[in-house]
């Protein structure tokens, strides 16, 4: 039997843009599958081949009539535009013949060849948007949960990919595109550049180049792309590019470079890399707790962000003259190469450790900080969270501060949790609370440590179910510890200490935590490092968990 299947990607239309094994596959073929107006494209290369084609949703009566035209001892070309393995048949294919029971040893050979999908094609005509991470997204939930389709996108938005959109819009289905516009521009600036492509290099080729706020005034349809770009994607004289991140290394415009290339490979070049020189932060907040510490402690951590700044900002002091924007009508966005970056500041925001009440014109001033760029959520820890554009920081928390907000750091940080006192009237142990936040809250740590404090055995803020639980009762402390708040496998901490004198609490505290934070595992949580390490201060191990067994679940399942 000579029968093969060759699932053949003849790329963007125009011959010129397909691969040699594809032209040669279509013309060793005897019988080419494919959509009508696919065939129509590539008729130059046919000789008298069978020609099998269908309307555009009858891919499986394809794909079957390929396999059996194979299976027959034919050789069968079954075709796709763009890449047969992205959104193509060639996945199609191999199910089909799944579902046949075959198997790559005794069933028709198969060979998927690959082509040049619209992401790239699209791409080289509106410059080099994709020099970065990407994702392709379909919009079209004829075969995918609009559901699913809208979390793809809310990740794609968060996570900063660049982002081709293919099938954006048919007749019919004219929201789906107007809905991602919409999710986007909650992550993504106004001003973002977005490239509409149709019919790349075929006759109707058209190219507009517009922002992510403008893009629903121009014509989108079934064979256009829509390539999104990412936060450092700027236009230049009519192109978009994506930069690939050489700026924060080089000047591009000087012969004679401050750094070698071998010196990528050294950790002290790229101190914001995995394995830079001294221990990463995991803290994601631009707030340090410097003036907190006691002297001779070690410098505050950094997040990527700040260590990637401050190595630019060194080697922009040596340069001669620095780096400048270059000449002509470039609409930087977020200044990617003028050394004002913005990042998403993320924070948790609230009235005050033990104060549950905004006023007024806090929440006024947080909606005008946070602005139509930035969002708010609210958590299940009584704060609301913020992500705000911003290329200051800084400037950001000031602002916040001065009406009385308490700003946080959010990550893999100590955070505060207090009751609110009875609304301030059992305030005796407040202080306690206050001195433990300023000691230690934001302190990066392996994994986010939730200390529960709690003004009295009421205990009604749950400070028992957190990974440190402090309960004031009597004039004194009681203290949980290892305690796990969610899960099907959730438990208590271990009651491990009873009546702690007030002057002895927060020393306690203190010196716990830093055992944790300096012996703790990467991404270990509490529970799991005080059961590894079976003592802390004494206090011995205890398992706390449910005496029946259940399987931990991660989410989703
Ligand atoms: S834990 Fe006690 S002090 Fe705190 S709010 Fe509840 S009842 Fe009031």
């Amino acid at each position: 039997m000579s029968g093969k299947i060759m699932v053949v990607g003849f790329g963007p239309g125009d011959v010129k843009h397909m691969t040699y094994r594809a032209k040669e596959a279509l013309e060793e073929s005897d019988v080419i599958v494919g959509y009508k107006t696919y065939v129509d494209l590539i008729r130059p290369f046919l000789n008298g081949q069978e020609i099998i084609s269908t309307g555009m949703t009858e891919e499986v009566s394809r794909a079957q009539a390929a396999v059996k035209k194979a299976e027959e001892g034919k050789k069968v070309a079954v075709i796709s535009s763009g890449d047969a393995g992205l959104y193509g048949m060639a996945g199609l294919v191999y199910e089909v013949l799944i579902a046949k029971g075959w198997r790559e040893e005794t069933g028709v050979p198969v060979e998927i060849i690959p082509g040049i999908s619209a992401i790239n094609s699209c791409a080289s005509l509106l410059g080099a948007p994709v020099m970065h991470d990407a994702c392709t997204i379909s919009l079209s939930d004829h075969l995918t949960p609009w559901e699913l389709i809208k979390k793809r996108i809310e990740a794609a938005a968060r996570a900063d990919f660049v982002i081709a959109l293919y099938n954006p819009k048919s007749g019919r289905r004219t929201r789906q595109i107007v809905e991602a516009q919409q999710i986007l521009l909650a992550h993504r600036p106004p001003d973002t550049p977005v490239g509409l492509v149709k019919s790349a290099y075929r006759q109707r080729q058209h190219v507009v180049l517009t922002t992510l706020k403008e893009m629903l005034e121009y014509e989108i349809g079934m064979l256009t792309t829509v390539i999104i770009g990412n936060s450092t994607t700027f236009v230049y004289d009519g192109k978009m590019i994506t930069p690939r991140g050489y700026q924060r290394k080089y000047t591009l415009d000087r012969e004679k470079q401050l750094l070698a290339p071998h010196e990528r490979l050294r950790p002290e070049a790229e101190p914001w890399a995995l394995n830079g020189p001294e221990k990463p932060a995991q803290a994601k907040a631009p707030e340090t707790k410097s003036a907190e510490k006691k002297a001779g402690e070690q410098a505050p951590d950094k997040t990527p962000y700040q260590w990637a700044m401050e190595a630019w900002q060194r080697l922009e002091a040596q340069r001669e003259g620095g780096v400048t924007a270059p000449e002509g009508n470039a609409t930087f966005n977020q200044g990617a190469l003028n050394g004002q970056m913005e990042e998403i500041f993320e924070a948790a925001v609230s009235p005050g450790l033990a104060n549950k009440q905004f006023k007024p014109e806090q929440l006024q001033k947080l909606a005008e900080v946070v602005g139509d760029k930035g969002s708010i959520r609210y958590s299940r820890h009584h704060q609301l969270l913020v992500e705000i554009p911003t290329s200051d920081p800084e400037q950001v928390v000031n602002q916040l501060k001065n009406v009385g907000l308490l700003v946080e750091p959010v990550g893999d940080v100590v955070q505060i949790k207090a009751c609110d006192f009875c609304d301030g009237e059992k305030f005796d142990s407040i202080p306690y609370a206050e001195e433990l936040h300023k000691r230690l809250g934001g302190l990066a740590v392996p994994k986010t440590l939730k200390i529960g404090f709690n003004g009295c055995g009421m205990a009604c803020y749950g400070a028992v179910n957190d990974d440190i639980g402090i309960v004031y009762r009597k004039g004194r402390f009681d203290l949980f510890l290892g305690g796990k708040n969610i899960s099907r496998t959730a438990h208590p901490g271990q009651p491990v200490a009873e009546g702690i004198p007030p002057e002895e609490l927060v020393d306690l505290i203190e010196r716990i935590v830093r055992f944790y934070a300096e012996e703790g595992h990467p991404n270990e949580r509490f529970h799991k490092f005080f059961k590894r390490v079976k003592e802390i201060e004494g206090f011995k191990y205890q398992d706390m968990r449910p005496p029946i067994t259940v399987e931990p679940m991660v989410c989703g399942d």
